[in-house]
């Protein structure tokens, strides 16, 4: 179901904040997007008691503490799954899954292509800062390979990743892109990603001043520039072709792309329905739903 259909609350966006203290490094990109997820929450009316947050291992994956919501904090990349299993069991609740490049692309690499695929209704918010700042800093899937980190002293072999053509390959029906520096239009496209049906990823880049020496806030801030007013976020293919990168080498920031699709829970309870019910069925109706 659409967090349309879910009662609204009068809250700022500070009362979102739980009691536990943000222990994020000063500097750290996480303060603005957590900042932006505040404000995208006031602005939806979300009532905390409808609202599921999940996450992964992770600076990023501290999230949960700091936001009034249930929350469950899981092993490193299962957060996906856990997410998925959740939305299915609660299918009316808000769902969001927040956490880092490295929990996400790495760890968790095998179970993002599964969310978009299968259209999990969940919005993930991956906080994308090119290292893993938990540990210390090591090389990442999304770090340029002039970075040098612990695990990389000569800078490293292989050219990041985009998240943005995995996501939209995939299926993801809902694909944006932020920068931490930019909160509002963090607020924005989380608030997008919340409201959509079906999943949503937002990508954003975020600084990690502790660890990742060369993607500064500067360096972020040189990089984005707004997707153009005149794409149509219902194209497919230009949205692709703005995921590659925008002229003179610029990261797009805002929505790439959305559509509509049925989403897992739909689906399932279709099958559910076919098939009399989830007490008593009987495996054979199932079998011959698919049989040819
Ligand atoms: Fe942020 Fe990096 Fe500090 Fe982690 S280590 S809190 S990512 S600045
Ligand atoms: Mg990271």
């Amino acid at each position: 179901m659409s967090i349309a259909a879910l009662n609204k609350v009068e809250m700022k966006p500070k009362e979102y904040k739980s009691d536990v203290s943000v222990v994020w490094c000063p500097g750290c990109g996480h303060h603005g997007i957590l900042n932006g997820i505040y404000r995208a929450l006031s602005e939806l009316g979300i009532d905390p008691d409808n609202m599921m947050s999940i996450s992964g291992i992770g600076c990023s994956s501290r999230t949960p503490y700091f936001i009034k919501s249930y929350k469950m904090h899981t092993l490193h990349g299962r957060a996906g799954p856990v997410a998925t299993g959740a939305q299915l069991a609660q299918p009316d609740q808000c769902v969001m899954v927040t956490g880092g490049d490295g929990d996400g692309f790495s760890i968790g690499g095998g179970h993002m292509p599964h969310m978009a695929r299968k259209n999990v209704n969940l919005t993930y918010v991956l906080f994308d800062n090119g290292i893993y700042g938990l540990t210390k800093g090591q090389y990442s899937p999304t770090s340029r390979p002039e970075m040098t980190a612990y695990t990389t002293p000569y800078g490293g072999p292989d050219e990041p990743m985009n998240p943005l053509l995995y996501m939209l390959t995939y299926g993801a029906t809902y694909v944006a892109q932020g920068f931490a520096g930019k909160p509002k239009i963090c607020a924005e496209l989380i608030k997008g990603a919340l409201e959509h049906k079906g999943f949503s990823y937002v990508n954003i880049f975020s600084q990690c001043p502790s660890f990742n020496k060369i993607d500064t806030v500067q360096y972020y801030r040189d990089l984005v520039a707004e997707i153009p007013e005149d794409h149509d976020p219902g194209d497919f293919g230009s949205a692709m072709e703005i995921a590659r990168g925008l002229s003179e080498g610029k990261a797009p920031m805002g929505l790439l792309y959305q559509t509509s699709k049925p989403t897992l829970d739909e689906k399932l309870a279709e099958i559910v329905t076919k098939v009399g019910g989830h007490k008593d069925y009987d495996l054979n109706k199932i079998v011959d739903l698919y049989r040819p």
